[in-house]
């Protein structure tokens, strides 16, 4: 039995694995802070695994999503209803997407936000452990939803908090609320996602007390994945039809000396720096 803090966390598996041995199959393992997060940023990891017998796909998700806005046909749900709805809308998304599992840590987003409170980075170091994934999406630290960058927070004290030989290898921080076109070149990494758009269209389609409020979240995505990658590279027809931006933080993870906002200050320089030279070379 996996015990997290709260009794209310669950682990659903689509195809019936006992938790454990679910869990234990991950490769690809992405924490988000809301239901339908893990559809927006993570799908490299989904799209990696689908379909393979070698490969496997976990998500987490922290929040329990009872503070949602609501519209349409959700507008008079209470928030334990909404809680309910969104908590069938992640399942839903891990039945169509093959998910190894998806985690349910069901903590209120203040909880997420308390540096104080140790109880779940210390879910997510138990999760690091029984799924020892080769990589882990998160959300990035220059994401402008205060909830998502303490999930990215959470997810860096969690594996430093392993022995260094657990770590995972790669740690990427992706985009939801807020892109990453703005990083250099040379700092950004592309994910190639122009395969299975009808999966990408579905994963997103599944969230419709996300979007029958009017935010069209599975359009707006869409259409930053064919952006990114018709803006990605100026020359040359477009290779990719649809990307997915990360900031890598697989550094901060492997050396616990960095200091968090120091490394992501120097994403920010780098930008500043190029902006600043361009202008200059050409004469101001
Ligand atoms: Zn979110």
């Amino acid at each position: 039995m996996i015990r997290f803090h709260l009794a209310s966390a669950e682990v659903f598996v689509p195809d019936g694995l006992a938790a454990e041995q679910a869990l234990a199959r991950t490769t690809h393992l992405a924490v988000a802070a809301h239901q339908d997060d893990l559809e927006i940023m993570a799908f490299d990891g989904i799209l990696a695994c689908f379909g393979r017998a070698d490969r496997w796909f976990c998500g987490v998700v922290l929040t329990d999503g009872s503070g949602s806005p609501r519209d349409g046909l959700y507008r008079y749900h209470s928030d334990a209803a909404m809680r309910a709805v969104r908590r069938g809308e992640q399942k839903k998304a891990a039945v169509v997407g093959e998910y190894a599992a998806q985690v349910l840590l069901d903590y209120p987003s203040a909880a997420v936000k308390d540096r104080a409170n140790r109880a779940p980075a210390e879910d997510l170091t138990l999760l690091l452990k029984q799924t020892r994934p080769e990589v882990v999406y998160t959300h990035n630290l220059a994401d402008k939803h205060d909830t998502h960058v303490a999930v990215a927070l959470r997810v860096v004290e969690a594996a430093r908090g392993l022995p260094k030989a657990e770590r995972p290898g790669r740690v990427y921080g992706c985009e939801v609320w807020r892109d990453l076109d703005w990083l250099t070149d040379a700092d950004k990494v592309a994910f190639d996602v122009s395969a299975h758009e009808n999966l990408q269209s579905t994963l997103l389609g599944v969230f419709d007390s996300q979007i029958s409020g009017g935010k069209r979240y599975d359009l707006a995505t869409m259409g930053r994945r064919r952006a990114n990658a018709t803006y990605y590279a100026s020359h040359d027809t477009d290779v990719a039809t649809r990307m997915i931006f990360a900031l890598d933080l697989t550094p901060l993870v492997r050396d616990t000396g960095l200091d968090v906002n120091e490394y992501v200050q120097q994403f920010i320089q780098r930008f500043a720096g190029e902006v600043q030279r361009k202008i200059r070379d050409l004469g101001f």
